[in-house]
């Protein structure tokens, strides 16, 4: 580790993606002591900035104040950020020649939607590097093409880090913010006591679902379909059978598209080759003929479109143990149908950052208390993260008429008015915790390693 001070909890992140850069600025944020010494891993060369739109929740933006983004994000949302009464969707039904609207998914504060770039800029810009010029807390090393490839604890001491053609580090505190296909997941399971019970989790799953994403030039669909709906909205949803289609403006110039369609029957099993193949144009727009002509002129924007195989991981029972945390993807990686696997992976790294920079944790923590630290985060984030999941399934089935009491129906049919309103009324339900307070949690999380709950 580069900063090898007795003085100091050593806390490794292996990952600088958004959860584990959120870590790193959350820790930086709340270590007033300056007690913790951060070393992030990251397997890439360089921290880079790429993806599609993000939904950004009222919720995650509380956290983002916290830990000092607001001035940084601000420009770079499509509303300014308050708790309005807004559209996050305009629900149309399209699976058919005249399309029409169904209703508004509205929500207090809405939903802010970000080119997801942005957001990771914002972070990296904030990390308590050395030559950041940022105030430092929690001084952070960045250590760019370091894959960790093993690990090895011990009972008391340090965590050793192995990683592919570096040397060797050791640490008192794993963080594993190292994505779906977490390398520390599979590790960390293998080793508990009864590695067979959590074979289960190793490997994402296929959820059933492919997704084709384009971000469009508002520019080139104004030419092609002058006065289209798209250009000047908050949010769409076009809807049928089986298929749905979000679309959200971001960075002022641009449409963000995505378009899924379901699989209920594949849902869970485990899926053989790439997770992303390049598809004809025409592959994919056949797959909507039929469908209504403003629909059809947004997809036909996407001239490379690209097939990608949505996976998630089954409910994994515990997220840390031994001195090793997961978070984010490496957790609970889930489909994206509620705009909220980033988000609630940066709720698990601001919570375990208050655990770790709370003042009953000092250098020199005993195993004891680093296993009460990591049965406090299990016992807050794992049913959290396992809701918010088990909801992000149950919203895509919503939305494309693929829950219970739409057997009968096929794809370009109609569908009873008062039926497809009362499965929006439930999506419009499930999102009830967008603007609730993520101190809830984090104040749980402090007072049971108070003993106060
Ligand atoms: C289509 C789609 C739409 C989405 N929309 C939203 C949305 O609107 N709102 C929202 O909140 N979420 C959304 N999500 C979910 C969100 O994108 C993810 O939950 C989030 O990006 C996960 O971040 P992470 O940092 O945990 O993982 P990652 O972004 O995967 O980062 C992991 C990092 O670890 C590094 N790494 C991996 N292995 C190693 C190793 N062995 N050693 C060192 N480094 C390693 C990787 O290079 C990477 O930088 C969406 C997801 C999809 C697919």
């Amino acid at each position: 580790m580069s900063q090898d001070n007795n003085e100091c909890i050593r806390v490794a992140i292996v990952g600088a993606g958004i959860v584990g850069c959120a870590l790193a600025v959350s820790l930086n944020a709340l270590d007033t002591d300056h007690k913790i010494a951060i070393d992030l891993y990251e397997t890439a060369p360089e921290l880079s900035e790429i993806g599609a739109g993000l939904n950004m929740w009222p919720r995650t933006w509380e956290i983002m104040k916290k830990i000092g983004l607001k001035d940084t994000l601000i420009p770079t949302f499509d509303h300014y950020p308050d708790l309005e009464n807004r559209v996050v969707f305009e629900v149309r039904k399209s699976d058919q020649k005249n399309g029409y609207k169904v209703t508004d998914i509205m929500k207090e504060g809405g939903v802010l939607r970000i080119h997801r770039a942005d957001l990771q800029r914002s972070l990296i810009k904030h990390l308590p590097l050395p030559d950041s010029g940022n105030p430092i807390n929690s001084a952070c090393t960045l250590h760019l093409s370091h894959r960790l490839v093993d690990y090895t604890t011990s009972d008391s001491g340090p965590t050793t880090l192995h990683f592919s053609n570096q040397p060797d580090q050791t640490c008192d505190i794993l963080i594993g913010a190292d994505g779906i296909k977490s390398t520390i997941r599979q590790l960390f399971l293998s080793r508990q006591p009864n590695p067979e019970d959590f074979q289960q989790y190793m490997d994402a799953r296929w959820s059933g679902a492919v997704i084709y994403r384009g971000i469009l030039a508002k520019d080139e669909l104004a030419k092609v379909y002058p006065g289209h709906r798209a250009l000047d909205h908050a949010g769409l949803m076009y809807t049928g059978k089986n298929k749905h289609t979000v679309v959200y403006p971001i960075a002022e110039k641009f449409i963000n598209v995505v378009v899924t369609i379901h699989g209920k029957e594949n849902d869970g099993k485990l899926w053989d080759g790439p997770w992303n193949t390049e598809v004809s144009a025409t592959e994919f727009y056949e797959q909507f003929a039929g469908w209504d002509e403003e629909f059809q002129a947004l997809i036909h924007c996407i001239k490379r479109p690209t097939k990608w195989a949505v996976q998630k991981l089954k409910n994994l029972p515990v997220y840390a143990k031994n001195r090793v945390f997961l978070m984010g993807d490496a957790a609970h990686a889930m489909v994206p149908h509620q705009g909220a696997g980033a988000g609630i992976g940066i709720e698990d790294a601001y919570t375990l950052a208050a655990l770790l920079t709370h003042p009953s944790t000092t250098p020199g923590f005993t195993t004891e208390y680093i296993d009460k630290v990591a049965s406090i985060y299990n016992a807050v984030r794992v049913p959290r993260a396992h809701s918010m999941s088990n909801g992000s399934s149950r919203q895509g089935y919503l939305y494309a008429f693929e829950t219970e009491g739409f057997e009968q129906y096929k794809e370009g049919e109609d569908i009873p008015m008062d039926k497809m309103l009362e499965s929006f009324r439930e999506a419009g339900e499930n999102w009830s915790w967008t603007a609730t307070d993520p101190d809830d949690d984090t104040r749980k999380a402090v007072e049971l390693l108070e003993g106060r709950a």
